[in-house]
């Protein structure tokens, strides 16, 4: 069996992990209230003063937080203390052109770190593992995560970063890699790279996986592990906050412990707001209760998901997630990227000689996604010669690379052709089966 890193907070008492997320979810809201404007005017508009929040049971007085309040605030209007003290910004896109950024102390690196050291410890990495990290590095925050967790560990850590497969191949057969860290339909790529180039993974010292990032399968997990011959991990996080991490799979596989002395997660109706019991499915909102720099109160995900209370397999006592369900908004993960249709909506409008006459078509081939963008050309397009056809094209595919940060095949359409629809347009076809 897998270690536990941090048994006095992962298998506490439930009762006393309640008393300790009041007592720092008391700070929490002092420390919002006083430092940060926004979420002040919002608390005084509700009537709450901090003094009203005596515990976990006056969560569910607090206002909300949104994806669209990162976006209002940018870069800096949500950070709780002074710039001089943060030390590292990590991104996420946003719903239109500009990228979400959350602000970390010293401090807050530190907690996010242990996070994922703790993660990965119940995947069983430790000292003599050696971890290949093929989740992007950069502002996303799947690399650096994985890769300060690991390294925390005193695992020898490989920064690969994405892409090129072959390369990725030959380090893992050559350095021994015992543990991958990548999004799940890489790994279901790389497995078939490894058979295809006609290595057997036997030959290969690989035990373990954390895949995340983006939504999954139970049938993907069993194809993975099969694949790799190894044991596969869900892993989930968010940059708002804090990164992957924020809960993880022990080997019972029965759901993602929460990382509860860090964050408080909340099941709510997404229509009323209101809180619902553990069991129930619902919309999962976030607090993070030790956080300094850029603290989140209440933070929408958007994602649907069940939370469970009962004592795990494994001993640890943190709540679990179940795997998502799905999301209350039209946000896609395409290769790891959270996309929003909006933004490429946006991208349309500016373009000269289309319409927003759309559709996003989204495909799984050879496990990896694909994204193709179908748009409607106006009849001033063909007054010029078949080159300006080319140059918008490559104009919108470059726009979305810039803005959206993936590759897209665009086809341009001839007028008039793009269904129409009455009522809410269908702008999203998704082929991949998951
Ligand atoms: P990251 O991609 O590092 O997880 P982002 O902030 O870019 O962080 O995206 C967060 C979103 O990604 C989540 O709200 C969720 O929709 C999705 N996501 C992250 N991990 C998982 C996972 N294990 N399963 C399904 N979706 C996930
Ligand atoms: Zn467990």
């Amino acid at each position: 069996m897998a270690k536990i890193r941090d048994p006095r907070f992962e298998c506490m008492d439930r009762e006393e992990l309640r008393k300790l997320q009041g007592e720092r979810l008391v700070s929490t809201v002092k420390h919002e209230y006083e430092n940060v404007a926004l979420y002040r005017q919002r608390m005084d508009e509700k009537g709450i003063k901090p003094e009203d929040i005596r515990g976990l049971d006056d969560l569910r007085y607090l206002p909300f937080m949104e994806k669209t309040d990162l976006r209002d605030t940018f870069p800096y209007g949500l950070f709780a203390v002074p710039t001089k003290d943060i030390v590292r910004i990590q991104g996420s896109s946003g719903t239109t052109g500009k990228p979400i950024v959350s602000g970390y102390t010293a401090g807050d690196i530190d907690i996010w770190t242990e996070m994922m050291a703790r993660t990965m410890t119940a995947e069983g990495v430790d000292e003599n593992s050696v971890v290949q990290v093929c989740y992007g590095y950069g502002l996303f925050t799947g690399g650096l995560g994985a890769h300060q967790g690991a390294t925390k560990l005193g695992a020898l850590t490989i920064p690969m970063s994405s892409g090129n497969t072959q390369r990725q191949i030959m380090m893992m057969h050559d350095l021994g890699v015992t543990h991958l860290c990548c999004t799940p339909s890489y790994a279901l790529y790389l497995g078939e790279s490894i058979r295809e180039a006609g290595i057997d993974p036997k030959e290969m010292k690989l035990k373990n996986g954390s895949f995340g990032a983006e939504p999954w399968t139970e049938e993907m997990r069993v194809r993975i592990e099969e694949l790799l011959g190894i044991n596969a991990y869900d892993i989930y996080g968010l940059t708002e906050i804090a990164g992957p991490g924020v809960s993880y799979e022990c080997e019972a596989k029965r759901g993602m412990h929460v990382n509860e002395d860090h964050v408080i997660p909340e099941i709510i109706n997404p229509i009323t707001g209101e809180q619902l019991p553990y069991g129930e499915k619902g919309e999962l909102v976030f607090t993070t209760i030790t956080k300094r720099g850029m603290p989140m109160l209440r933070y929408r995900t958007h994602d649907i998901c069940r939370l469970h209370d009962e004592k795990c397999d494994c001993g640890r006592t943190f709540v679990r997630m179940e795997r998502l369900m799905g999301r209350t908004d039209d946000m896609l993960i395409i290769r790891g990227v959270n996309v929003f249709p909006s933004q490429i909506e946006g991208i349309l409008a500016g373009t000269q000689d289309v319409m927003p006459h759309y559709m996003l078509i989204v495909d799984r081939v050879n496990s990896q996604d694909t994204l193709e963008v179908q748009v409607e050309v106006t009849d001033a397009i063909f007054t010029d010669s078949l080159g300006r056809l080319e140059a918008t094209k490559r104009y919108i595919g470059e726009q979305i690379k810039s803005v959206v940060g993936i590759k897209a095949t665009v086809n341009l359409v001839a007028p008039h052709t793009m269904p129409r629809s009455e009522g809410k347009a269908k702008h999203i076809i998704d082929r991949r089966k998951l």
